[in-house]
């Protein structure tokens, strides 16, 4: 049975904000490459709690992704469904 080890810090490691790590101030919303990671595969923003975006960057990827998606880099909401 798994035992757990009392001083075991598994939650140790700061989330740190991948674009301020990359020391990008504005997100280019032709990065596509970069937004695809930051959506689902429905197309969806995936939350700042789980991507650990700062609010800055959250705030330009949630415009970045609408743009793209306005010029068809991104799907609106993935598969459709009729
Ligand atoms: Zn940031």
């Amino acid at each position: 049975m798994a035992t757990r080890p009392p001083q075991k810090k598994l939650f140790s490691r700061k989330k740190v904000c991948r674009f301020c790590a990359d020391k990008i101030e504005t997100i280019d919303y032709k990065d596509y490459k970069t937004l695809r990671s930051c959506v689902t595969e429905r197309g969806k923003i995936i939350p700042r709690r789980i991507l650990g975006t700062c609010a800055t960057h959250q705030r330009q990827l949630c415009s970045a992704v609408k743009r793209a998606r306005h010029i068809a880099l991104l799907p609106y909401s993935g598969t459709v469904q009729s």
